[in-house]
């Protein structure tokens, strides 16, 4: 059980900062994780009262509020539209609605989870997390770091990738056992290999992706898949991970190319 000793709404982002540096703080989400569990926060601090649920769309790309729920984002059209549904399938099979109204962007990307479908898609994009004090901070370089203390307030993606989202449960619901997001733009195509089950990695693929045949795209994901390191658990062996992983890239490569390709 959680226990919350001292709680917090603070009114602006330089509040919550400060409240943020005590010992024994921290920021509440939705609380879909950090309620798990025996342990006690001294100060919790709840980012509700500071407008930070949002989806904004512009000529470049969206800005996503911190506090915007997985609900939002899974059934935000624009988003959705113009990521060819990814979001929607990267989110739909957490928990269920309820939970999704509950839990946030902001905790999927600052928990950093080995299982997290959130932070597989926006590796696999052109996405930045905005922390309060640090500033923009590229998603590939936040997902290698441990936690701090600062705030993440937005997430900016641009709208110059094209890409495919896909992962393989053992029921609808569960977390994933493999997810994969296979992504291509000016600079070439990219995967993320995640839920192996740490946290998502980046793999560049070779650029005439789009040009091999069936054999040549196995080789490709094989290479990819064997790039990165997997463990074994109660949803798989790190020797079928990888094979599903091998599986869901060739997948994500031909299902990118069906779509046209390049953003
Ligand atoms: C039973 C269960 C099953 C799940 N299954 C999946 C799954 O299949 N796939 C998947 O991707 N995810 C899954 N999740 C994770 C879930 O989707 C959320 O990522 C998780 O609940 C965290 O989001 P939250 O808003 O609830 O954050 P919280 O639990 O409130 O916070 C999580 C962490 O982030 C910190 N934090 C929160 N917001 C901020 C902020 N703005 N700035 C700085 N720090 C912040 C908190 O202090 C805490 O350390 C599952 C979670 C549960 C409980």
């Amino acid at each position: 059980m959680l226990h919350i000793n001292h709680y917090y709404r603070p009114d602006t982002l330089e509040e919550a900062w400060q409240l943020r540096q005590k010992k024994g703080s921290a920021i509440l989400g939705g609380t879909g994780w950090l309620r798990l569990g025996e342990h006690t926060i001294q100060h919790a601090i709840d980012l509700s009262s500071l407008d930070l649920s949002y989806i904004q769309e512009d000529e470049d790309g969206f800005l996503i509020g911190a506090m915007t729920t997985l609900r939002e984002i899974e059934i935000n059209e624009p988003l959705n539209k113009a990521f060819d549904g990814a979001f929607t399938e990267a989110v739909w099979h957490i928990v269920g609605v309820q939970f999704r109204n509950c839990a946030t962007i902001g905790g999927s990307a600052y928990g950093r989870f080995g299982f997290s479908d959130v932070l597989a898609l926006l590796l696999a994009l052109d996405c930045e997390v905005h922390l309060y004090k640090e500033g923009w901070v590229p998603i590939a370089e936040f997902a290698g770091r441990s936690n701090e203390a600062d705030l993440l307030t937005e997430i900016r993606i641009r709208k110059n990738r094209r890409v495919v989202y896909l992962s393989e449960r053992l029921n609808a619901n569960d977390f994933p056992a493999c997810a994969v997001a296979v992504s291509n733009g000016t600079d070439g195509w990219r995967c993320t290999i995640g839920a192996r089950p740490c946290r998502a990695k980046l793999v560049t693929l070779p650029t005439d992706c789009g040009s091999r045949d069936e054999s040549g795209l196995r080789k490709i994901a094989e290479k990819a898949a064997a790039s990165v390191t997997y463990g074994g658990g109660m949803r798989g062996s790190a020797a079928y991970r990888q094979a599903v992983a091998a599986v869901l890239i060739r997948r994500g490569i031909q299902a990118l190319c069906a779509k046209g390709g390049q953003a």
